[in-house]
């Protein structure tokens, strides 16, 4: 039985976020893009209405939401502004490889305490040499006693400069590729890990990006998530998790961008007529509506499936990449209906071009996402991929 229907608690959460948006993120969102501060106040009100942290287990203090209900939530928090959006989101991805791999000790140590106050935590897998690649990253973790040593470095972490904890991949066992990585959470106060200087982006500039670097960093055994040889599978395990909630909220960006250019398309006047009535316009925006349609059914399937045991690593690719890729076009396309007026920082359109790109780059870039795809659809039919 297929079912479109909210129930009556995910329509709470989706009215409670998107008031919160409406109220307490769109109208500081062009502050935060100019001046890039970090809206940490913005991240406080969140939390405390309940709308950070959603999917920490119940048993931990936490509310236990599926990723369906964090998708809902994450499209409105969107809506509002993306950069805030992620600032705020970014701790989901933190927290997903605990919720997954965590022992009981690891999820009360460092998930229960981010449902107490406002902390924040970041994922780092990402490198300087090391991106879609993740397999070649270099940052070791060498077993000494009873402590692991890392050293390396991690580049473009969100939230890097506001975390308490990082979830950290690392190789173990240089011979064995894949394999030979595992998963830590290494707190922000251990000597020897420093976090360098916010990176100016193009887009989203609310949130945080920073490399991290790792100098003969101590940290005990009991850090370790899983066994070792099992980090790469919970770093890519997460994003099944995660990337339905990031696809909701390419879509909350894409939303915004076709209000504000149907709005300005019945406002603005050429040849005698609202721009809406020339059918080159109004084809763009129906476009725009059928594309965003599109892209939700794709984030709620997608979400719907991991909430229901289901293996959903296709589905969550095909999500990612087309909610990514209709941001990035209905926001371009919102500028294009503004005309000279979409160039201008003067108006909402501009900042949404600049903040949809990185849709299309962090989680895995949009061609990854096809990548994963593809092997999917290979692997369903059971046929070896040729090396
Ligand atoms: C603002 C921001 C925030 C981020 N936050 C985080 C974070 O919190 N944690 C984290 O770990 N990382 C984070 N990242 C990193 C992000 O996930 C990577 O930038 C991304 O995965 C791409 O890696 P790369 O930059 O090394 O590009 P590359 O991997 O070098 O790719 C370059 C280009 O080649 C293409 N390409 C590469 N391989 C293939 C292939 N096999 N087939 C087709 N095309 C291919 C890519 O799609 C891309 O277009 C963030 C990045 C940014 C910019």
């Amino acid at each position: 039985m297929v079912d479109f229907l909210l129930t009556d608690e995910q329509r709470e959460f989706q009215q409670l976020a998107r008031q919160f948006a409406a109220r307490e993120i769109k109208p500081f969102a062009a502050k935060h893009d100019e001046t890039g501060e970090f809206p940490r106040e913005i991240c406080k009100k969140a939390w405390e209405a309940g709308l950070m942290n959603t999917h920490i287990p119940e048993e931990y203090g936490g509310l236990g939401l599926g990723s369906f209900e964090g998708g809902l939530i994450a499209e409105e928090i969107a809506a509002g502004c993306t950069g805030i959006g992620t600032a705020m989101e970014a701790n989901n991805l933190a927290e997903a490889p605990v919720i997954l791999a965590g022992t009981d000790e690891q999820k009360k140590k460092y998930l229960q305490p981010m449902t107490e106050e406002l902390i924040f935590a970041a994922y780092g897998v990402t490198e300087p040499g090391a991106g879609s690649d993740v397999a070649s990253m270099k940052t070791t973790a060498k077993k000494v006693g009873n402590e692991y040593i890392l050293n390396g470095q991690k580049m473009w972490i969100t939230n890097a400069g506001v975390a308490h904890w990082y979830y950290v991949l690392a190789v173990t066992d240089p011979g064995k590729g894949h394999k030979g990585m595992s998963a830590f959470i290494v707190p922000r106060e251990t000597e020897g890990l420093t976090v360098g200087k916010k990176e100016q982006n193009m887009g989203q500039r609310a949130s945080d990006t920073r490399s991290i670097t790792f100098d003969d960093v101590k940290i005990p055994a009991a850090n370790l998530l899983g066994a070792e040889g099992d980090g790469f599978k919970i770093s890519m395990g997460a994003f099944d998790h995660t990337r339905p909630l990031v696809s909701c909220a390419a879509v909350g960006l894409a939303r915004s961008a076709m209000e504000a250019a149907l709005q300005y398309s019945l406002e603005r006047q050429t040849f005698g007529t609202p721009i809406f009535n020339h059918q080159a316009v109004n084809f763009m925006i129906a476009d725009m509506a059928k594309d965003i349609d599109a892209a939700r059914l794709l984030c709620w399937r997608s979400a719907w499936m991991i909430d229901k045991g289901l293996r959903n690593t296709k589905e969550a690719a095909m999500a990612k990449a087309f909610a990514a890729d209709t941001a990035m076009k209905v926001a371009t396309d919102a500028v294009q209906i503004f005309g000279g007026y979409g160039y201008s920082k003067e108006y909402p359109v501009e900042k949404l071009m600049r903040d949809a790109k990185i849709f299309q780059i962090y989680e895995g870039t949009s061609q990854i996402q096809r990548v994963i795809i593809g092997k999917q659809l290979l692997a369903e039919m059971k046929v070896p991929a040729r090396v």
